[in-house]
């Protein structure tokens, strides 16, 4: 059974239909990447899944329940965890105070405060600390963390490596490996295709709302992608 299952998600911002009739499915400790240019519709199809986009449709099982008519907070408590573009913490309270939001859920797993600072070391001695003083990797460790404190079965990550530095990125992406082991479904937006073919289990092209590709890494290339990316056949 697919632990994340979207089928036919469709999204429009007022007149404009930003994502056309596009799915994806997610078995238990795959990483699926979603790539394409700015304004493909990335973000919006994942938004529409987590149930953050209201002007959005399709059908969404998460480990064989039919979640589409819930609204975002249900569906995280049913499983599902979104890092948005921008880690959206809340800089004026602490790495635990943030890590500890994502607990609401209420959901039973093996994430605590403990095991998070076990995962991403580096965030242990910033316990607390501000967020908003936190470097880029830092806050996108935390953002990770607090997503991972619901005990998801299935994690959306938007623009992982936006802004970081190629060791954070490392870092994060060490990390998510590990989640992935433990048998998390992982759906990541990244635009480092190289860090795509390498890391990822499948690979999705968007292009202009549509899905342009659907490829394994081993059957595919930086510039294939890029082509597909732009609505193009490579050469
Ligand atoms: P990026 O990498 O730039 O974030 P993306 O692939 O995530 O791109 P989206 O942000 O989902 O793409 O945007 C898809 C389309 O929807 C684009 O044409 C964009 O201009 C439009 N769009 C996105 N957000 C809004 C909004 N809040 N209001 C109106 N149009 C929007």
């Amino acid at each position: 059974m697919s632990t994340l299952l979207a089928q036919n998600m469709s999204a429009t911002h007022g007149q404009l239909t930003a994502v056309h009739n596009v799915s994806l499915s997610l078995e238990p400790g795959e990483m699926l990447f979603l790539v394409g240019a700015n304004g493909a519709g990335k973000t919006t199809l994942l938004r529409t899944i987590a149930g953050d986009h209201v002007q959005g449709s399709g059908e969404i099982m998460l480990s064989g329940v039919d979640i589409s008519d819930r609204p975002a907070h249900l569906r995280a408590r049913a499983g599902l965890a979104l890092v948005p573009e921008g880690r959206r913490l809340f800089p004026d309270m602490t790495v635990r105070e943030n890590l500890m939001l994502g607990a609401s859920t209420s959901r039973e797993g093996p994430w605590s405060v403990a095991a998070i600072f076990e995962a991403f070391p580096n965030l242990a001695k910033l316990d607390r600390a501000m967020a908003g003083k936190l470097s880029g990797g830092e806050q996108q460790a935390v953002a990770i963390g607090r997503a991972l404190m619901g005990d998801p079965v299935a994690i959306m990550l938007d623009e992982v490596s936006l802004g970081l530095s190629p060791a954070a990125v490392d870092l994060a992406y060490g990390a998510l490996r590990k989640t992935r082991d433990m048998g998390l479904a992982l759906l990541v937006v990244e635009q480092d295709l190289n860090r795509a073919i390498r890391e990822a289990d499948q690979i999705i092209v968007m292009c202009e709302g549509r899905v342009a590709l659907r490829v394994r890494p081993q059957d595919t290339t930086v510039a294939a992608l890029a082509a597909a990316s732009f609505g193009q056949v490579a050469a």
